[in-house]
C-alpha cells in the first residue's frame, strides 16, 4: 500500500468546485491538472482474483505522440510514455491477465490502418482483446466494421468527445447494426466528462445520459459500454444500470480520486456484475495500479470484487 504524494486539488477546493453544478473538469484556470507523482507497486497483489484491464489504449507511435501533445497542453501529463509494444510488456509484467486495446480514429480515412495495426498486435499476443474504430458517418463504415471484425476485432471503441457526434445520431446507426449482428459490444465515450474547450465540440451539448437511455431502450440487442462510470451523471447512470440489461460501465479513472469530483461508489455498489476495471493506461497522470488500490480499498464482497476485476469484461468480450 502507499500513500499518494500530491493532491491534484487541495481539498477544500476540490469540496467546492464539486458543488458547482456548470463546472468543467478540465476547466482553463484548472487544466492541465497536476502529476500526482505517487508511489507505485510493482506486481499486482498475488491474492487478487485475475485483473482484466477493459481500457488500455495502443496507438501508432506518431498517434500517441500527437495524443500525448494534446494531453501535456489541455489536460494532465502523462506519467507513461510507453509505446504499444511496451505497454503490453508493462502490464502483463505486473501481473494483468489480460487487457482490452481501444484506439480511435479521429478522421475520416484513418480506421482501417488502426483496425489493422491493432489487428496484429493481438494476433501476437492472444492475450489482448483488441477493439475496432471507425469515425461515424465516414464512407463504408459498415464494411470497414466488417473487415475488422473478421480480423479478430471484437467491438468498436467510439469517442464523443474527439470524434464530435451524439450517441443517438442516425450515421450511428449503420454502426450499432453491425455490432448487434456481430454480438459485439460498443465502448462509447458518451458521459460529458472530462469536458475541455480544446475539443473542436462542446462535449455538454453532445452527450448526455438521457441520450444514452435513448440508444439502450431502442436497441435493445446492443451491448453497450460508457467508460468512466459515465461521468459525470453518475446518479443518472446508476438509475440506468439498474434499469438496463445492455449496459455496462467501466471505472476508467472516476474512482482514483483524481478529478475535482465525489468517487461514485454507490453506483459501483449497485449493480457490480455490470461495472468493468478499467484504466486508461499509459495516458495517466499517476501510479498505474492507483485505481486498483482505490478499488480493492472498498472491501467489496469476494464476488463482487472478481467480476469488476476480471469476470465482467471477459463475459463482455469473449
Ligand atoms: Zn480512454
Amino acid at each position: 500500500m502507499t500513500t499518494p504524494k500530491a493532491e491534484p486539488v487541495p481539498e477544500s477546493e476540490r469540496k467546492a468546485i464539486a458543488s458547482e453544478p456548470q463546472r468543467r473538469w478540465l476547466d482553463a484556470e484548472l487544466a492541465p491538472l497536476p502529476a500526482l507523482e505517487d508511489a507505485e507497486g510493482t506486481h499486482l497483489p498475488t491474492q487478487l482474483p485475475p485483473v482484466v484491464d477493459a481500457h488500455v489504449h495502443l496507438f501508432p507511435p506518431r498517434v500517441f505522440a500527437a495524443i500525448w501533445r494534446w494531453f501535456e497542453n489541455h489536460a494532465w501529463p502523462i506519467r507513461y510514455k510507453l509505446q504499444s509494444q511496451q505497454v503490453i510488456d508493462f502490464l502483463f509484467q505486473r501481473g494483468v491477465s489480460r487487457f482490452v486495446a481501444l484506439h480511435y480514429a479521429h478522421k475520416p480515412g484513418m480506421a482501417r490502418a488502426l483496425n489493422q495495426y491493432v489487428a496484429e498486435l493481438c494476433r501476437a499476443e492472444p492475450r489482448i482483446i483488441g477493439l475496432a474504430t471507425v469515425m461515424p458517418g465516414e464512407p463504408g463504415a459498415a464494411e470497414i466494421l466488417k473487415e475488422a471484425f473478421a480480423s479478430g476485432l471484437k467491438g468498436v471503441k467510439l469517442h464523443c468527445h474527439v470524434q464530435c457526434f451524439s450517441p443517438d445520431e442516425e450515421r450511428l446507426e449503420p454502426i450499432y447494426r453491425a455490432c448487434e449482428d456481430a454480438g459485439l459490444a460498443v465502448i462509447i465515450h458518451a458521459g460529458r466528462e472530462p469536458s475541455s474547450q480544446h475539443y473542436h465540440c462542446d462535449t455538454h451539448q453532445l452527450c448526455s445520459a438521457e441520450r444514452i437511455e435513448r440508444v439502450v431502450r431502442s436497441h435493445p440487442r446492443l451491448k453497450l459500454c460508457v467508460p468512466h462510470l459515465g461521468a459525470d451523471e453518475f446518479d443518472t447512470y446508476q438509475r440506468l444500470i439498474e434499469r438496463y440489461d445492455n449496459l455496462w460501465l467501466d471505472t476508467t479513472m472516476a474512482i482514483a480520486d483524481y478529478f475535482p469530483a465525489p468517487v461514485p461508489i454507490d453506483l459501483i455498489r449497485a449493480r457490480p456484475e455490470r461495472i468493468l476495471y478499467g484504466t486508461d493506461f499509459p495516458n495517466l497522470p499517476y501510479a498505474w495500479d492507483r485505481e486498483l488500490r482505490r478499488l480493492t480499498e472498498l472491501r467489496l464482497p469476494a464476488d463482487a470484487e472478481a467480476k469488476i476485476l476480471g469476470q465482467n469484461a471477459l463475459s463482455l468480450f469473449e
